[in-house]
């Protein structure tokens, strides 16, 4: 069983504070959430960059990704240190993502930016259901959104300041391991839970 923080925006994100070596001191200094994907807006450098400094350290786990912007709306890919190709459709990043066994999360649907009832048209493999950015009431519209859908919602702070780090986690039945945890998350072997600490909107 592992916790993460499954959306995080580093420096590499032009609307981020967060150094890449602040996430990893994060994660090394927490008592429980060790694992986080960086999901940088349109980019996966600072997934590398990010990876990379982590490697020093065998107790966290970051994993790679990215936050595709696109007409409709945010769409998380997670497990992926590479970009889609253009365009940047929704149904070419789903494909994207499923070809190479990557997980597709739409995210923040109910919030700006958010794809919302839209989401129900395309074959995603998750619903970000606790965003730590969105309201309460987005978040429950979330939720709802992955029942009626069928799919597993993951949680995720979306912090682009150091202090919204690891606001809300999710919980994987999985070891600390990239493929497996994809793999769980796909499968719904997920629960999502706030940490407690105060959530910016
Ligand atoms: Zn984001």
């Amino acid at each position: 069983m592992i916790q993460a923080d499954l959306h995080v925006h580093t420096t590499y994100s032009s609307d981020s504070a967060i150094n890449p070596r602040t996430l990893v001191e994060q994660l090394v200094t927490h008592n429980f959430i060790k694992v986080a994907a960086v999901t940088d807006h349109d980019t996966v450098k600072g997934c590398g960059v990010t990876r990379q400094l982590a490697s020093a350290y065998p107790d966290i786990l970051v994993i790679p990704g990215v936050e595709i912007s696109t007409p409709q709306g945010d769409i998380i890919i997670l497990g992926s240190d590479e970009m889609p190709p253009q365009p940047w459709t929704v149904e070419n990043i789903i494909d994207f993502a499923r070809e190479r066994d990557y997980v597709s999360v739409v995210a923040h649907p109910y919030r700006e930016y958010g794809m919302g009832d839209l989401a129900k048209n395309y074959k995603v493999d998750a619903i970000e259901v606790l965003n730590g950015g969105s309201s309460p009431s987005a978040n429950k519209a979330a939720q709802d959104l992955a029942k009626l859908m069928g799919l597993p919602g993951t949680a995720g702070s979306d912090a682009h300041q150091p202090s919204e780090l690891c606001t809300v986690y999710t919980e994987v039945k999985a070891s600390m391991n990239t493929e497996d945890i994809l793999k769980a998350i796909k499968k719904g072997l997920v629960s999502i839970s706030p940490t407690g600490k105060s959530i910016h909107f």
